[in-house]
């Protein structure tokens, strides 16, 4: 009798994962974890199933797969669910479940919940309705010909099976509208990521997880527009990693941690894998741009549905799709723990045949040790501001940048692309003041230097009597 996806509490019984499953014989052998409240410790191939429930007739039971037929006896019924290529089975029955259903592109979409929720049991099916829609366009198809909503009483606020989702009843609340709709647009970006492409959610939560909360951000930004987007990207993912990093920096972890590394404290398993680890991914999409970065989605979905993937292929896929070595991201962002902080020591320009040149003095201040990173520099210019992309490490001192018009003021990652508490103070460039531009310099210099190589060369030619 607990509020947990395996339990009941009130009127409805909710049996995640109570179905046995065939545990993962992969390279470490037969994957045996143990189950754990704070997250998911799941892991398993897709199968088909073929399940049997006998119930109280009255009950109305939402499960995964379909529902093939129901027959009738004695009070009971027997209803007979099929679901093909799924990872697991689960079902939540009640007997005071209303139900509402929308139909999408040959897909059923059902609403299940207690009639107090109200109107908010049919926006359950709207919001599933547009982020099927979503993220099929972009990632690839849903495959499965239903999709199950499901009001539970439990202390979490979502939880993922294959084609059906778990919603706390507790979020079924008018005023609770935008965590609600993101819940919902979580547990179903979790078909594409866990349903679909399956992952070990033991040793790599931050494969389901972290591409999960970045699908959910996509979904209020192809939905609403790129606004809407960044304003739930910076509320609910990066200010509130940034204040879990203020006050509980002792707890900070690597982001491809297991969750076994997560025990004893696992408010740091949310704000790292599932926040930082949204973070993470949208500082690669600056760095690839969108086209390459959704690339590297719908590749995985391709190549992976309805198998494993770990990690290390999202990263492969990454490499091949952008066609560049990434490792030097990933081998911080995912594997090391921390942020990054940079500063602008000072800047000058001076003054080329071609145009200019700027020489920004930056600091790399975190980590102590020295990492590769790329960084954004906003430059004012009398024409305007752009942005341009500088590699950075501890030792690179000053960097030189051809540019073709005056800059005035430089400006560290002023927009915070890159994740870490920059000093991002408005630098002013000064003019190195010079009467003969040093491009002219050297180029009289070199000019000097064949002039007196080739004295002292018709000198000795002329001594020798070669030339006359
Ligand atoms: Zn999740």
């Amino acid at each position: 009798h607990i509020g947990d996806r395996f339990g009941f509490n009130r009127d409805i019984y909710a049996l995640g994962n109570c179905f046995p499953i065939l545990a993962v014989y992969d390279d470490e052998g037969w994957n045996l974890d143990p189950y754990v409240f704070y997250g998911e410790s799941l892991y398993s191939h897709v199968a088909d199933y073929d399940v049997y429930i006998k119930i109280e007739k009255d009950f109305i039971i939402a499960a995964t797969g379909v529902l093939v037929n129901t027959t009738y006896s004695n009070g009971y019924k027997i209803e007979h669910w099929v679901g093909k290529n799924i990872r697991e089975f689960a079902f939540v029955a009640s007997k005071f479940f209303e139900v509402y259903e929308i139909l999408y592109n040959n897909i059923t979409i059902y609403s299940y919940y207690l009639p107090e929720a109200g109107s908010m049991g049919i926006r359950a099916a709207e919001i599933a309705m547009r982020a099927l829609k979503v993220y099929g366009e972009h990632y690839g198809p849903y495959v499965y010909p239903e999709y199950r909503v499901v009001a539970v009483d439990f202390w979490a606020g979502g939880m993922e099976y294959p084609s059906l989702i778990m919603i706390a009843t507790s979020l079924y609340d008018p005023n609770k509208r935008e965590i609600f709709e993101l819940v919902i647009a979580h547990e179903t970006g979790h078909q594409w990521w866990y349903g679909m492409v399956g992952n070990d959610e033991n040793d790599e939560p931050w494969l389901d997880e972290g591409l999960t909360e970045y699908t959910t951000i996509m979904y209020f930004e192809w939905t609403y527009g790129r606004a809407t987007g960044r304003r739930i990207f910076n509320k609910y993912y990066k200010n509130s990693f940034y204040r879990f990093m203020d006050r509980y920096k002792s707890y900070d972890k690597p982001i491809a941690s297991t969750m076994y590394d997560f025990r004893g404290a696992s408010f740091a398993y949310f704000y790292i894998v599932y926040k930082k680890g949204a973070c993470v991914l949208d500082m690669l999409r600056y760095i690839l741009g969108d086209d390459i970065f959704f690339n590297i989605f719908r590749t995985l979905y391709n190549r992976f549905r309805f198998k494993i993937a770990t990690i290390r292929d999202f990263i492969n896929i990454a490499e091949e799709v952008s066609g560049r070595d990434l490792d030097w991201f990933f081998d911080f962002w995912l594997y090391d723990k921390g942020l990054v902080k940079y500063r602008i020591k000072n800047a000058t320009i001076s003054s080329t045949f071609s145009g200019y040149r700027l020489n920004i003095y930056i600091v790399q201040e975190e980590p102590s040790y020295n990492i590769e990173m790329i960084v954004p520099i906003l430059l004012k210019t009398s024409s305007g501001n752009r942005y341009v992309w500088v590699w950075v490490n501890k030792t690179s001192g000053i960097i030189s940048i051809d540019v073709d018009e005056k800059v005035l003021s430089i400006q560290i990652d002023p927009e915070d692309y890159i994740l870490g508490r920059d000093d991002t103070k408005v630098v002013t460039v000064v003019e190195e003041v010079s009467s003969i531009p040093t491009d002219f310099l050297i180029q009289a210099l070199s000019i000097s230097i064949f002039c007196v190589i080739d004295a002292i060369l018709i000198t000795y030619l002329k001594r020798k009597g070669i030339v006359k």
